[in-house]
């Protein structure tokens, strides 16, 4: 069973590219981590849709753009502690 990765929003399919960049200027792509940074660890409880490869440019929570979960997965993603601070 595979796993369906769309922005919630539009529908936008990430197509494996380097789209996200964290505050510590790191960019990679975050479906890869589950919105972890690989460079600094910082947990982004939000991804944004990426404009300039096709997106809506709109937040939405990491765990919404997943889609036909499997089990396993869900689980994974539950354990991840979202740490409360904003991504701005
Ligand atoms: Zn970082
Ligand atoms: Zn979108």
């Amino acid at each position: 069973m595979s796993t369906l990765i769309a922005c919630p929003k539009c529908a936008w399919q990430p197509d494996g590219g380097a789209y996200w960049s964290c505050s510590c200027g790191c960019v990679w792509n975050t479906f890869n981590t589950g919105g972890k940074c690989p460079s600094c660890g910082k947990q982004w409880k939000n991804t944004q849709c990426i404009p300039h490869a096709g997106g809506c440019r709109e937040w939405s929570p990491h765990l919404s753009w997943y889609h036909d979960l499997d089990d396993w997965l869900e689980e994974e993603l539950n354990d991840i502690h979202v740490p409360i601070e904003e991504d701005t």
